[in-house]
């Protein structure tokens, strides 16, 4: 009966694809066929690369994001389907699928614990989910290890970022974290964000992290701009 009323409702409210905007089929979730295979995935890995934009700021043990950010492409949709649509499902797939390439990849295979990145409680409230969250839940469900939602939070709001220079934006993002347990003292703990964009968000809470004694490091982000 209910799959007769999913089926009604379907035909009424059809899904759409939050990548391409076409019609979902019925066997489709979250994402249509097409997009699932051309997700702009960062093809070579490159950890290098990624750890430069944090050489002497943050000691990383590992550094992995999932998808290329480009304007107008598939994922700036799909970014954009989760935080301002509530898509909370296809946060915690691509979550998913991110945490399976990783296992191809051998990537993250000593981290104990994954922790996103907290929002400001204020925003959680308005928002109604941390995006982070979902998508370190997928993250964690494929590397087999748990989930610390508790011992880091963001204690002061920033303001946006778009019109300050790269100084400022690091400025911004100073202390802006806290850590009140030591419970993830000696863990190697993998931070989680959705996208990478100066780092200055990730370092400063990093830097959390390790005074909290954290022995590893490392961070994936579901995209790169
Ligand atoms: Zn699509």
């Amino acid at each position: 009966m209910a799959s007769v009323m999913q089926d009604m409702l379907r035909l009424v409210f059809p899904h759409t694809c939050p990548g391409c905007g076409r019609t979902l089929l019925k066997a489709e979730h979250n994402l249509c066929l097409h997009c699932q295979v051309h997700l702009p995935k960062r093809l070579t890995f490159n950890s290098q690369e990624l750890a430069q934009r944090f050489y002497g700021r943050l000691p990383l043990s590992e550094i992995y994001a999932y998808l290329l950010f480009k304007r107008n492409g598939i994922t700036q949709h799909l970014l954009h389907a989760i935080k301002y649509h509530g898509n909370q499902e296809l946060a915690q797939e691509l979550g998913n699928k991110f945490g399976l390439d990783c296992n191809k990849l051998t990537l993250f295979t000593t981290v104990d614990t994954v922790v996103p990145v907290p929002l400001h409680k204020s925003k959680l409230r308005l928002r109604g989910f941390n995006q982070s969250e979902l998508i370190a839940k997928g993250l964690a469900n494929q590397l087999g290890c748990t989930l610390d939602n508790h011992t880091v939070h963001r204690v002061k709001k920033t303001p946006t970022q778009t019109r300050k220079n790269r100084m400022e934006r690091w400025q911004n993002v100073a202390q802006i974290f806290e850590a009140t347990t030591n419970q993830l003292a000696g863990k190697h703990v993998l931070l989680v964000d959705d996208v990478i964009t100066t780092g200055a968000t990730l370092e400063s809470c990093g830097q959390a992290l390790l005074q909290t004694g954290v022995s590893k490091l490392s961070i994936a982000c579901l995209a790169i701009a």
